[in-house]
Formats: C-alpha cells, sequence, structure tokens
C-alpha cells in the first residue's frame, strides 16, 4: 500500500472517485443531500483533509532522530519539552484528539534538536490512533533511537467522541503517561521529570 498521494496539475491531490462517493454516501447517511450546492465540493475536501491528518502513514518518524549531536558540553540533565500542541483522530470514531504532550529525556551521550521531538510526536498523531498508544509509541521511538538514560512522555487530550457525541463532557482531559529507564525506576528522577512537566 503506497501512502504518498499522487498531485494533479493544479497542486492539489488527485482523489479517486470511489472515495469522493463513500464521502458522499456518509453525508446522505448523516441525513443531508449531498447534490445540495454548499456540499457538492465537500467529498473532495474531505478526502484531501483526511490524507493531511493522517499523514503520519507516509513517514517513518525515527527519521527525526537520526541526526544526533554528541558534543552537548557536559549536560548530563533533563531536556523537556513541555506544552507541545498537537492533533489526532482516534481510530474508534475517527473524531478529533485535541491536546497536548511533554517529552523529555534524560541524554546519555547524545541529543537531538528540541524540534525534532514534536516531530515524533506529529509522526504518530497524524494517524488513526489511541491516546494509550500514541504516548507509549513516542516514548519507544525516543528510547530505542536516542538510547537515553531515561524517556517520560506525559499527553492531556479531550477526545472528540467523549466530548461531542456519547456522554457528551466537554472539557475533560484523559491523561496518559509513559516513563522508561531511570524515570520508570528512579522514584526520585520520576518525581523530577513529572514536576519539571506540571503535574
Ligand atoms: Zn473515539
Amino acid at each position: 500500500m503506497t501512502h504518498d498521494a499522487e498531485l494533479g496539475e493544479d497542486g492539489k491531490i488527485v482523489v479517486p472517485d470511489h472515495v469522493t462517493a463513500a464521502v458522499r454516501t456518509l453525508i446522505e447517511w448523516a441525513g443531508d443531500d449531498p447534490a445540495r450546492e454548499g456540499l457538492r465540493d465537500t467529498p473532495k475536501r474531505v478526502a484531501r483533509a483526511w490524507k493531511e491528518y493522517c499523514q503520519g502513514y507516509a513517514e517513518d518518524p525515527s527519521v527525526h532522530l537520526s541526526r544526533t549531536f554528541e558534543e552537548v558540553g557536559g549536560y548530563d540533565e533533563i531536556v523537556l519539552l513541555r506544552d507541545i500542541p498537537f492533533q489526532s483522530h482516534c481510530e474508534h470514531h475517527m473524531a478529533p484528539i485535541t491536546g497536548k504532550a511533554s517529552i523529555a529525556y534524560l541524554p546519555k551521550d547524545r541529543v537531538v534538536g528540541i524540534s525534532k521531538l514534536a516531530r515524533v510526536l506529529n509522526g504518530y498523531a497524524r494517524r488513526l490512533q489511541v491516546q494509550e498508544r500514541l504516548t507509549a509509541e513516542v516514548a519507544q521511538c525516543i528510547w530505542d533511537h536516542l538510547q537515553p538514560q531515561g524517556v517520560a512522555v506525559v499527553i492531556d487530550a479531550q477526545h472528540g467522541c467523549m466530548t461531542g457525541r456519547g456522554v457528551r463532557t466537554p472539557g475533560v482531559g484523559m491523561v496518559t503517561s509513559r516513563l522508561l529507564g531511570c524515570f520508570l525506576h528512579d522514584q526520585l528522577s520520576r518525581k523530577e521529570v513529572l514536576s519539571l512537566m506540571g503535574y
């Protein structure tokens, strides 16, 4: 299966007919008329939007960690990127998951440019997800590719499938965490990283 979208002459993603037909079916199922003017171009827009929401399938997030710096000037403290906003979609309802992530690691001898951590997050967030797996995948990717002393990832997010349907509870956030290495095994390190994150 290829994930790289084909571009048309107008520079936009080419949407196959069966994809627009599927969106039209969904509009009809929802109770509206896909032929009315305001909805006429919607199937194509929806299709292109979904390619963008799910861009992560076309990339391997670990590539962002391939360029590391070994010269860290003796720095051996926690590196933390806090409150990175992100959007994902839940695999159960394809509804938006919006929230923020805090990502930290304790380097052993390699660091990466700080923006790379956010790129790893987005590489996994731009897929159909469950929050628990997203948290674990980001942590594991950093653990495997930077081989640090510890990794901590905490994600606080709201789920559209909870706030907009079902029990309809806006404002309720779900918090998940994944701690590896020293942050898992050493209580002091764990306390330190969680308090730096504001938890
Ligand atoms: Zn859901």
